[in-house]
């Protein structure tokens, strides 16, 4: 199967853009897929990064980026909803749209996301996280959108146009992007009830009656991200070449494990990167 993409990287921090970088550096075509924000840009002095000391993480990340366009690698803002292993490739599910790639490296670092009761029992029996690929499983039904990430708007009205009968529950104010036909409602999901499958939300001074709910946070689980993906604790399982047990996927930095630190990020990306480049050059001989 020949694809477009060499190297899909998903996570534009430290460990993303080194694996970019190191991916140009052997020739092969790279895309790279990330959310806004990250956990760098919060520090506010770095000192242990070698050769570049009392810098803020937003200073630092500056340069990273400017080496990053310096080699033509651009950012392409969004979220990964999900990543589904095809056996010779794979299929990013990125902004809404779809992105093949022979080989993808996680860089998707750590981020807490509060589960909310009834998600992890109701998973694939009503709960999804991503409109698109879930979406026309709720076609002439109703279905609730739990939006936290920049997206979820969006993703709100596409299921929208596609008949479901959709309500977005989110925090502080109405999108100004969502569809005015779609109801709106300011607050937050505090649990998921049904049985076999989704039967209710409990939006604590309310509960509707739903038969999806889509739960859109800027954070996924890895597992969550890939079907079938090892973990343990909650960070991804690789080798010392950075590979997953899923052939031709890849991961590195904060996602692996600890430390948490950039040097350890940016050495996973380039390792990741060298054995993402090796497994494209295999699978074309
Ligand atoms: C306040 C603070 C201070 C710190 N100070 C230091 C320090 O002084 N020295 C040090 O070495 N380390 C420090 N760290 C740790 C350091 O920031 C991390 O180790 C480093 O950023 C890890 O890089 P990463 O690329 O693995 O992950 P991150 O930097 O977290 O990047 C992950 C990226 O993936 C994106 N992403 C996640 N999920 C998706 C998805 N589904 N789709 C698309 N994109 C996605 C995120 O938006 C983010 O851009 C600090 C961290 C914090 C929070």
């Amino acid at each position: 199967m020949s694809v477009s993409t060499d190297i899909v990287i998903i996570g534009g921090g430290p460990a993303g853009m080194s694996a970019a970088v190191n991916a140009v550096a052997r020739g092969k075509s790279v895309r790279l897929l990330s959310s806004e924000g990250n956990n760098l840009e919060r520090a506010e002095m770095v000192d242990n990064y070698l050769g570049f000391y009392k810098l803020t993480g937003a200073e630092l990340m500056l340069k990273f980026a400017e080496h990053t366009a310096a080699l033509g690698i651009t950012h392409e803002k969004g979220r990964a909803a999900n990543i589904m292993p095809l056996g010779d490739y794979f299929m990013v599910n990125f902004a809404g749209d779809i992105i093949e790639a022979a080989t993808v490296i996680l860089a998707i670092g750590v981020a807490k996301a509060r589960v909310v009761p009834g998600e992890e029992e109701l998973l694939g029996r009503g709960i999804s996280y991503c409109a698109t690929c879930d979406g026309m499983l709720y076609r002439g039904k109703k279905a609730m959108v739990w939006g936290l990430a920049p997206d979820a708007a969006e993703e709100t009205n596409f299921l929208n146009s596609i008949g479901v009968d959709v309500k977005m529950v989110a925090k502080g104010e109405r999108p100004s992007e969502l569809n005015p036909s779609i109801p709106f409602i300011s607050g937050a999901l505090k649990a998921v009830i049904g049985d076999d499958s989704v039967k209710a939300v409990d939006l604590g001074d309310a509960t509707l009656e739903t038969d999806g709910v889509f739960i859109l946070r800027n954070a996924i689980a890895p597992s969550t991200l890939v079907s079938g993906l090892e973990t343990e604790n909650g960070f991804i399982k690789t080798s010392t070449r950075m590979e997953t047990n899923i052939p031709g996927l890849f991961a590195a930095g904060d996602c692996t494990g600890s430390p948490l630190q950039i040097s350890k990020a940016v050495g996973e990306g380039l390792i990741a990167a060298q054995q993402a480049a090796k497994y494209v050059d295999k699978a074309k001989l």
